[in-house]
């Protein structure tokens, strides 16, 4: 089957909870551009139990169409549902892309469904691209230790299939659609395919301190960082009411929890302010900043962050955040 018989792009609506999680709604938001750009249409694509307010959020987005699967099975995730439920539902509406959000959930179902329709999956990518030539979708990530950006298509296969870290694109609603139209499926999966079973259930122990996707402020240290200064870069980020983080190799040398990593396999955040400190600027760490303000502090005036940020300063860090902290506690 030739792949101008595939339309449609197709965003997974990942539910947990009766809450959507953030990045469907980026996805959408990403995904609209897209489609505004191939002429295709946008469809949400949800199983179980989706609040109505959840799903309004959604048509925010713009998509043009809802599909709704209900059925035994989705009321918790399982692997085998939900792999076989895209692997049905693909073979039936034939989309030419779904994107996945890069959840523990999403890695864990969409190499699956793309295995079993013999297409491929691209994981993590940082930007998406439509060629009109072509008419596949680009997707763009580091490679080869962050030296290279990768182009990677799915240049004859569908469909094609994606997942993208959380935070990668802004969730930012164009506007509902005139109209929406909702597709709703009855979809179960034989209880005998799921292999696993729910024996109790225990929330995530959350610990704000170690969540940094959403803080305005980011004191980020790099490996320039001693083992002994770390409570001063607390201190700042305290002061400045941000949060501390930090670049891969401060987590291995586990100085600092690896949720506090920022960048392609860490986190990806937006803060209006970032300050890195004794950072490089690989781009495997770059590529998970969005920030309104980018401040940075090296001793080398050749690292590769002073091609990123708005204001460098070529210093020793311990010195720059010393006098940071007393100014801040001056008042100034
Ligand atoms: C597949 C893959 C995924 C990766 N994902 C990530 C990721 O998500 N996040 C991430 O961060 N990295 C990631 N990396 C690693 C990345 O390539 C870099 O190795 C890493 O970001 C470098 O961290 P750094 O800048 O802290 O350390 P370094 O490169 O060692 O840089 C330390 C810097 O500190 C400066 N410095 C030293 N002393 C001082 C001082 N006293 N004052 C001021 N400056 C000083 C030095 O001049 C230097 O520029 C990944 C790599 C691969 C291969």
């Amino acid at each position: 089957m030739g792949k101008s018989e595939y339309r449609d792009m197709w965003v997974y609506l990942e539910v947990n909870g009766g809450k959507l999680h953030p990045v469907s709604l980026e996805l959408c938001c990403e995904a609209r551009r897209l489609c505004d750009e191939s002429g295709e249409r946008l469809i949400g694509v949800a199983a179980g139990a989706v609040p109505e307010s959840e799903l309004a959020q959604v048509k925010e987005c713009g998509v043009d169409g809802l599909l709704l699967v209900s059925g035994s099975g989705y009321e918790r995730y399982s692997t085998e549902a939900y792999t076989r439920l895209f692997t049905e539902l693909c073979r039936k509406y034939r989309p030419s892309a779904v994107f996945v959000g890069a959840t523990a959930n999403g890695r864990d179902f969409a190499p699956r469904f793309a295995a079993r329709l013999e297409t491929g999956c691209t994981s993590d990518a940082t930007e998406l691209i439509y060629n009109p030539e072509s008419r596949d979708i680009e997707f763009v990530e580091p490679a080869a230790g962050g030296k290279i950006m990768a182009v990677i298509t799915i240049p004859e296969l569908r469909p094609q299939v994606g997942t993208i870290r959380p935070g990668t694109f802004k969730h930012a609603p164009t506007g509902r659609r005139e109209v929406v139209e909702v597709i709703n499926e009855t979809l179960p999966c034989p209880a005998e395919e799921i292999r696993t079973r729910l024996l109790d259930y225990k929330a995530d122990e959350r610990d704000a301190e170690l969540d940094i996707s959403d803080s305005e402020t980011i004191v980020c240290v790099g490996n320039g960082v001693k083992d002994e200064s770390l409570p001063k870069y607390r201190e700042l980020a305290a002061l400045l009411g941000g949060k501390l983080a930090c670049t891969r190799p401060v987590a291995d040398r586990e100085l600092l929890s690896n949720k506090l990593q920022v960048g392609q396999s860490g986190v990806m955040i937006k803060p209006k302010l970032y300050l890195g400190f004794g950072v490089s600027g690989a781009v495997n760490h770059v590529t998970g900043i969005d920030a309104g303000t980018f401040i940075a502090v090296n001793t080398d005036p050749d690292a590769p962050i002073f091609n990123y940020c708005d204001y460098g300063i070529v210093a020793d860090m311990d010195a720059v955040c010393d006098e940071l902290i007393a100014l801040l506690k001056r008042g100034a």
